[in-house]
């Protein structure tokens, strides 16, 4: 039998980890939390870059990788694919589609962290929605900005920031409220698509806000792609690697 590897950290990976049972594995970096109530294996952790990857595909008898990692996160994609190609393993991909602006959209692309901080200058009131990376910079938050950070690390918080430690899905009525609480002039955030954190989009649109969205990484080619969990577990199954019944 085919052993599957996904690696995981999305709400995409974790919907395909329930389908899979043992010898399946299911893999995550050791940041969130890790589900219990999974019958596949389960590993948490770095694998010790591509030389770690390739090693443990080799040892583990795995036939197939799936990398359902966050669009973002492209080391691990990167290195995924540089793993694969070099022990002769395939690899699927689950890509969820990113969002497109919609009439009415105020949507500044942003490469990096320095052509955010451009785009947000004018602005007093930001709404970070894009992870951690806004708690490293902390310090340098202009005298004529309050940031409303959004992430899952906790943090002591900040005389100049509310930093809330929150996980989606977040609804419209939800978010409105957040904006009107925290007077948000402006939204930060990653091109994640997908249904969970898409509202502060449109609350962005009904006000006229502007968006400042970082560009998506670019990402290796895998030999199938799939946008969602499900068309990912009908081809598992298609294949025979898993039963739905
Ligand atoms: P990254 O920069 O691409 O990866 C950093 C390192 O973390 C990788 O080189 C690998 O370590 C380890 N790693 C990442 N995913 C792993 C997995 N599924 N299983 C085992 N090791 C893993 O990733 P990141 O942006 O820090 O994201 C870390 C995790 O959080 C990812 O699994 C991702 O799916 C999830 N996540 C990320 C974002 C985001 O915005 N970046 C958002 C939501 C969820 P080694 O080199 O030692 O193997």
């Amino acid at each position: 039998m085919t052993r599957l590897l996904l690696l995981g950290g999305t709400g995409d990976a974790l919907a395909v980890a329930r389908h899979l049972h043992a010898p399946h594995v299911y893999s995550l970096a050791d940041l969130g939390r890790v589900p219990r109530n999974l019958v596949c294996a389960v590993r948490v952790g770095g694998f010790g870059g591509i030389a770690g990857l390739g090693a443990y595909l080799r040892d583990e008898h795995i036939g197939l990788v799936i990398d359902a990692t966050h669009p973002y996160a492209a080391q691990m994609s990167r290195h995924a694919h540089e793993a694969c190609v070099l022990a002769d393993v395939p690899l699927w991909a689950v890509r969820r589609a990113p969002w497109h602006p919609q009439a009415g959209d105020d949507w500044r692309e942003a490469e990096d962290w320095r052509g955010i901080v451009e785009r947000i200058a004018s602005y007093e009131r930001p709404l970070w929605t894009m992870g951690r990376e806004p708690l490293a910079h902390l310090h340098e938050i202009p005298a004529a900005q309050f940031w409303t950070i959004r992430c899952l690390d906790p943090h002591e918080g900040h005389v100049r920031a509310t930093i809330i430690d929150a996980r989606g899905p977040f609804d419209l009525d939800g978010e409105r409220a957040l904006f009107d609480a925290s007077r948000i002039d402006i939204v930060v955030s990653k091109n994640s698509g997908g249904r969970a954190t898409e509202a502060k989009l449109a609350v962005a649109r009904e006000r006229g806000l502007p968006v400042v969205m970082l560009t998506r990484p670019p990402l290796p080619r895998a030999g199938r792609e799939f946008h969602d969990a499900a068309r990912t577990v009908a081809a598992l199954a298609e294949h025979n690697l898993i039963s739905t019944t």
